[in-house]
């Protein structure tokens, strides 16, 4: 019996439907506007990439790459199915791909191949010695490890180094958006597939103009959307030197020794393997705590101290507004220096629509040149949010003009006058078969459009159209010109009539 149970999009995945889909596209159009004005390019890295790039990027201890991340093995392309091979036969052909490069040289597998035909008697013909081959040579591992994309960092920079973007003028500033992956707990703000906006800045120096212009882009960008009530964080993390973010933590750790009794088992833990993260803490009884820690500000380096001082002035003079938020960190060794972070109303604990920083070291730790980076990552699916619920979600798609025909003349006419206003950049919806008035009429209100052309045999023979306002029911007559004419004039431009 076929099942006929329903499909559902994956946990943590949904479709974005109409008329959702035009906001959508309106938040899209608008970065690519507003950052080009900023001198960036579009990149569009794929959306999955060698596992091994991006534990290194992102930190094989984080919780992205330790727990959220959908990884699985590629099968090695153009191997030969072990079903429509002898054993022997596929084993001469993984020693032969080892050997050519084409798989990983791994003698393990090899020598686990022979143990299972010498021990389990699997060349015999028999249908479970196959069964069993077939079960043992499936679970091998002889792809590569790849991921999907949890972010989009570690492909812009692999990107980077891999086009010899260093030979182009420095720095290079590239954007990208689409989905991204990860493992959580689906909940509101939260999704398993989710979509970023984002922007790095790669090469040149690390003036602290290039770090206020990124952030003026960000929240010119959110201004431009109609994002409204947003907050923005900023610090400075100092960086990785003995006399700069290290000696902080040492203090840090000090101190949180000291009231270890106090806190929570997590931040217990991250004293050891991360204290930068216990800053993060939103448990209640630990904040009184926190507030009594050591703050990095008062114990960066001179030059990160200058850095930061002079990022706030080239903020001041941008007239971009921030809050200074001496909690707000990142936990990995390659960030440095400046932090970011905004917040929008109404997205309850995931409030946070845009994070980013400097990342001086990450080029070099992906195996390029010594790189300046600095970038950024906006939560579209929270923006989106915020912005329905401030109001600004998008209309209905209506239609310009709903076509009423009826004949065979007026049919002919009909697919002419649809092709001429949509050449003209009306929306126009022509029905594929004929209709009463009447019907049509009440089709084009459902369909929310704005006029109503209507064109029966008489209207053809006549050459006079008639054109109905479906808001008040007026109706007008007009000749095939002045038709498209009366409609431009009354359309602004790029939008819906
Ligand atoms: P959070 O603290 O909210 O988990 P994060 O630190 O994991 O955020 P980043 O890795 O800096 O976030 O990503 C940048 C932005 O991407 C976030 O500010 C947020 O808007 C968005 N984002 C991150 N994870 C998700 C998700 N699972 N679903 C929807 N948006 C997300
Ligand atoms: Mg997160």
């Amino acid at each position: 019996m076929a099942n006929k149970s329903k499909f559902q999009a994956i946990r943590g995945t949904r479709d974005l439907l109409p008329p959702e889909t035009a906001l959508w596209n309106h938040v899209e159009e608008t970065a690519h506007a507003v950052f080009d004005t900023f001198g960036f390019s579009e990149i569009r890295p794929p959306i999955f990439e060698p596992t091994e790039l991006l534990a290194r990027a992102v930190g094989g201890e984080t919780d992205i790459v330790s727990k959220e991340m959908y990884t699985f093995e590629d099968r090695a392309g153009g191997l030969p199915d072990p079903g429509e091979m002898s054993p022997d036969g596929f084993l001469n052909e993984i020693r032969r791909a080892m050997n050519s490069g084409q798989l990983a040289n791994d003698a393990a597998v090899i020598a686990q191949l022979e143990f299972q035909l010498e021990n389990y008697n699997l060349r015999s013909d028999s249908e479970r010695a196959r069964l069993i081959w077939m079960y043992f040579v499936r679970g091998l591992r002889l792809g590569d490890s790849i991921s999907l994309r949890p972010e989009a960092t570690a492909s812009v920079c692999r990107a980077y180094i891999e086009h010899n973007m260093q030979q182009l003028p420095q720095p290079v500033k590239l954007y990208y958006m689409g989905p991204m992956f990860r493992r959580e707990r689906p909940q509101k703000g939260r999704y398993r597939q989710f979509y970023q906006i984002g922007a790095e800045v790669l090469g040149g120096g690390d003036a602290p103009a290039i770090d206020a212009e990124v952030i003026e882009m960000v929240m010119t960008f959110f201004d431009r959307v109609g994002l409204s009530g947003i907050e923005l964080d900023i610090n400075s993390i100092g960086h990785n030197a003995p006399d700069c973010r290290p000696a902080y933590v040492e203090k840090l750790k000090a101190a949180l020794e000291k009231a270890k009794d106090k806190l929570g088992a997590d931040s217990q833990r991250r004293i050891e393997t991360n204290p930068l993260r216990v800053l993060d803490s939103k448990l209640e009884h630990e904040q009184p705590i926190i507030a009594t820690l050591p703050r990095i500000a008062d114990h960066l380096c001179a030059e990160c101290a200058a850095h930061y001082a002079s990022v706030k002035r080239q903020l001041e003079l941008r007239g971009v507004f921030f809050k200074e938020n001496w909690r707000l960190v990142r936990g990995l060794d390659y960030y440095m220096r400046t932090t970011f972070e905004v917040t929008a109303k109404g997205l309850g604990s995931q409030n946070a629509v845009c994070g980013g920083g400097r990342y001086d070291g990450l080029v070099e730790l992906l195996g390029g040149l010594p790189t300046k980076g600095i970038g950024f990552a906006i939560g579209e699916d929270r923006l989106i949010l915020s912005l329905q619920e401030s109001g600004k979600g998008a209309a209905p798609h209506g239609r310009d003009v709903y076509i009423a025909w009826m004949g065979e003349r007026a049919y002919a006419t009909a697919v002419r006058a649809a092709k001429d206003l949509r050449n003209a950049g009306f929306s126009v919806e022509l029905p594929p078969t004929e209709s009463k008035f009447g019907k049509a009429l009440e089709r084009a209100d459902k369909l929310g459009s704005r006029y109503a052309l209507i064109l029966g045999d008489n209207e053809v023979s006549e050459g006079s159209w008639t054109l109905k306002t479906l808001a008040d029911g007026t109706q007008r007559k007009f000749t095939e010109p002045e038709l498209l004419e009366f409609l431009t004039s009354v359309k602004v431009s790029g939008e819906r009539l």
